[in-house]
């Protein structure tokens, strides 16, 4: 075994990054709650179909991103690349069509094979929110508030700017779609080689090509806005109309494109330009035509994703939780006393670190490493004594106290 090292692309997490993570976590179940969301827990795994059928096979993530493999009954299965589809598919099986209006929040992994870098990786983490069976623009709106309340709480929405497209119904994405082929065919020469191939299966993905050559092309390329017909003109209107009214602001920005081509209506994402090229921290829009793409009945859903990972590192600092009681037990009798100590302690709400060895040194260093205030050293003599110390680790300063009044005498929690 020469590879004890993580596969490219995933990692561990702990430390500083787990009290990131954490805190995303936390903040992000209290708004969803708030919100009136409620938890789901999706497998990590589905049939690949589900994945194939409700992405495309043209999409980037299905074409080249996919971790897929057969199981040992044969099966074709994908570790799960984004929240919506396997959300979908339990909405379908799990028969939520009967509950009306549905909406559902989640957390955690999500496996795609990307090129790794900063804020880009192959086992990464989303939250993820979605209504389902709600067509109303208000459903929109409160999507895209839950994302501007959570950036809000998390100290982050100053950083970030919502951007803001419309892709209309079908018909007038049909109409857009021609203007858009017509135009980038008269432009051939100059497409990159990728966007040349989407040309035919996808041309609004040539929107968010990274290729400088496409980018100019885009620039001066037709806009959805000239196309959308009344209805998709009166939907984006409301849609803005009741973020007006929440005060959220946001950036009219043509070229955003959700690639799929069952993405209708609103989309949109929260960018900032505190993490380079992966700058996209929430991104989300409308999708009516996906659960009828699987097989059910026609249903609205719009929803969000978000990096829990570019949305830590964009924190501030997060505090260490508690500073600890370090317990320090010297000797065979000792350590019993104190694994009775620490159960009292931890009962009354305390934390307690206990290492279970070593000489008081080196345990009094391990206690400051771990920014523990007090240390309670429970000593052979003291013991004798009915006694302990608690020694407080900042001053430096110790004091004896009676063991029976060890709890009442500990200061309480700095
Ligand atoms: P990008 O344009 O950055 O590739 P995407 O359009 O593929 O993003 P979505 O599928 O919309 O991303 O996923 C929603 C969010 O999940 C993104 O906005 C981003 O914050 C995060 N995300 C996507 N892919 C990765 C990844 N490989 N590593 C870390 N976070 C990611
Ligand atoms: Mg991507």
């Amino acid at each position: 075994m020469s590879k004890l090292q993580p596969v490219r692309g995933t990692r561990d997490i702990c430390g500083d990054d787990a009290r990131r993570f954490s805190q995303v976590v936390d903040i992000f179940k209290s708004v969803a709650g708030r919100f009136g969301f409620r938890e789901i827990a999706t497998p990590l795994f589905e049939f690949s179909e589900v994945f194939r059928r409700t992405l495309g096979e043209t999409s980037d993530v299905v074409s080249k991103e996919m971790y897929s493999f057969i199981d040992r009954g044969g099966d074709e299965i994908t570790l799960r690349p984004e929240y919506t589809a396997g959300i979908a598919r339990a909405y379908l099986s799990g028969g939520m069509q009967q509950e009306g209006v549905v909406k559902l929040y989640a957390y955690g992994p999500m496996f795609r094979y990307e090129r790794p870098q900063k804020g880009r990786y192959r086992q990464f983490h989303q939250l993820d929110v979605e209504i389902l069976g709600a067509p109303e623009p208000q459903a929109d709106v409160e999507i895209i508030a839950l994302g501007q309340q959570l950036l809000e709480e998390m100290g982050l929405a100053s950083q970030a700017t919502l951007h803001l497209n419309s892709l209309g119904d079908p018909e007038s994405r049909q109409a857009y779609r021609v203007a858009l082929v017509a135009y980038f065919d008269g432009n051939k020469d100059t497409l990159s080689k990728d966007s040349l191939a989407r040309l035919s299966r996808n041309p609004l993905r040539i929107l968010d090509s990274k290729d400088e050559g496409d980018q100019k092309l885009v620039a001066n390329a037709p806009v959805m806005v000239d196309y959308l017909n009344e209805t998709s003109r009166d939907f984006i209107t409301s849609v803005k109309r009741g973020l007006d009214i929440l005060g959220i602001e946001y950036t009219d920005n043509p070229k955003l494109v959700r690639g799929l081509d069952y993405y209708c209506h609103t989309a949109f994402e929260f960018i900032t330009n505190d993490l380079g090229a992966q700058g996209t921290v929430i991104g989300g829009g409308r999708y009516d035509g996906l659960i009828e793409q699987m097989g059910g009945p026609a249903t609205a859903g719009v929803g969000w994703a978000a990096g829990i990972e570019r949305l830590g590192m964009l924190l501030s600092d997060v505090p260490e939780g508690p500073r600890p009681v370090a317990l320090i037990p010297l000797g065979e009798a000792a350590e019993e006393k104190a694994l009775k100590i620490a159960s009292q302690l931890r009962k009354a709400g305390r934390t307690v670190d206990m290492a279970f060895r070593g000489k008081l040194k080196k345990r009094l260093s391990r206690a400051n490493k771990q920014n523990a205030r007090y240390a309670i050293i429970l000593g052979e003599n003291e013991l004798a004594k009915g006694q302990a110390i608690i020694r407080d680790l900042d001053e430096g300063s110790q004091r004896e106290v009676p063991l029976e009044g060890l709890l009442a005498a500990l200061p309480p929690e700095s």
